[in-house]
């Protein structure tokens, strides 16, 4: 693909990709917002009982609120990326750096490093608004600033101490594997990745929240019994403090093999009755007996796939490095240019990965459904939806596009 286009061409269709996926996403804000607003003065009449007034409205505001911010993100984002790209702020990094083809081994994996670095800093003052002003105004903050940044060093230490190594033998294996590098590089990542979702429940999760085998004694018993039924085989259930940093609740299944675990927030727990948490358990029982997470990975096996097997044919594409604004074909730049295009180049595909991870909520609702109460897990929802002070009143086009859950109301109506 050495010819496929001119420089300039690629810039342009890289600006025109990039139009769309920006004009895309905030209409669909727009939507979204036009809807939720016309539909807060009344509950939906399904809710009437469960919800009122005052918490649809609060919802609203919350959601609006949130659509903003998202917007003016999304402004930012565009500003960022031409900022690294046609602007010159690679090319600058790459001077701080003095990189050329004859730099040492590890230069080129600190200088991305500082990339990934830098742009976590670019949009603190972003986390810092979510969780200080508009979660705090809507009373769902529970973090204090000492906290927060604990959280940032912590990942900033963690984005050297894991991403060091892996960024230096990526780097190494396009360098050195010949034509069929990106074959070598793809198992590597894929590998990475699973080891990753293995370690995640163990390694990494417990370095930002606590998490204790959950053992109250009521409940113990029937938990106990509900696993048995379905056949589950792994770590347990588990409890996690969400309570630390906000008052939103979720419970969640992660890890493989004999590590996975399910967990639930403190805060979500609070709220629910033994049966309606068992209710929830069986739900999240419900992705391990459809094996969710080993579907999931495998889709992202092959996606990657593709992903790897383009980045193998651009990797000495002229015009891929000077349309975005970089002089000369280095793996360092390539692997960072690369990574900023594909979300505008793949942002399509964003509902039909989130129709699967929708349909797979349907399933698992079903499942709950024969292992435990209905109407238990319908109230559940509901609380978890107050909890999190979701709208009732998405818009359609907003939903199919973002939303990886389905909106309560479909998914209480087809429990
Ligand atoms: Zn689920």
């Amino acid at each position: 693909m050495q010819n496929l286009f001119t420089a300039n061409q690629f810039f342009n269709i890289f600006i025109i990709a990039l139009s769309l996926h920006t004009l895309t996403e905030l209409y669909l804000n727009f939507r979204q917002f036009i809807f939720v607003k016309k539909n807060s003065n009344t509950v939906p009449e399904f809710f009437k009982e469960e919800i009122t007034l005052d918490e649809h409205k609060k919802a609203a505001n919350y959601s609006i609120a949130k659509l903003k911010l998202s917007s003016v993100e999304l402004i930012w984002g565009v500003v960022v990326l031409l900022f690294w790209t046609k602007a010159g702020g690679l090319e600058e990094l790459n001077k701080y750096f003095s990189l050329s083809s004859s730099s040492p081994w590890y230069l080129p994996s600190l200088m991305i490093l500082s990339f990934i670095g830098l742009n976590i800093i670019i949009s603190l003052p972003f986390s810092l608004f979510k969780t200080f002003s508009l979660e705090e105004k809507f009373g769902f903050n529970k973090t204090n600033l000492k906290t927060f940044f604990l959280d940032f060093f912590k990942q900033i230490l963690l984005l050297f101490l894991i991403g060091f190594p892996i960024a230096s033998l990526i780097l190494w294996l396009l360098q050195s594997m010949g034509e069929y590098s990106w074959i070598y590089t793809w198992l590597f990542w894929v590998s990475f990745m699973i080891l990753m979702q293995w370690a995640y429940p163990v390694i990494l999760a417990p370095l930002f929240n606590k998490f204790t085998p959950l053992e109250d004694k009521e409940l113990k018993e029937s938990i106990l019994n509900l696993l048995k039924r379905c056949g589950f085989d792994g770590g347990g259930v588990f409890l996690m403090d969400g309570s630390k940093r906000s008052s939103h609740g979720n419970a969640y299944l992660s890890g493989l093999g004999s590590k996975k675990r399910i967990v639930f927030f403190d805060t979500l727990l609070k709220q629910l009755t033994t049966t309606e948490v068992e209710s929830v358990l069986a739900h999240e029982l419900g992705h391990f007996y459809h094996k969710h997470i080993q579907k999931f990975l495998l889709r992202y096996v092959a996606i990657s796939f593709v992903a790897f097997f383009i980045l193998g044919q651009l990797l000495n594409a002229t015009w891929f490095h000077k349309g975005l604004g970089v002089e000369g074909t280095f793996i360092w730049n390539f692997l960072i240019l690369f990574s900023l295009s594909l979300s505008i180049f793949t942002f399509w595909m964003s509902p039909f990965i989130n129709l699967s991870s929708r349909k797979n909520e349907f399933e698992a609702d079903q499942f709950a459904k024969q292992k435990a109460s209905a109407s238990d897990l319908k109230t559940a929802l509901l609380k978890l939806s107050k909890d999190n002070a979701s709208t009732l009143t998405p818009d359609p086009w907003y939903a199919t596009y973002h939303y990886s859950h389905p909106d309560i109301l479909t998914r209480i109506k087809k429990i």
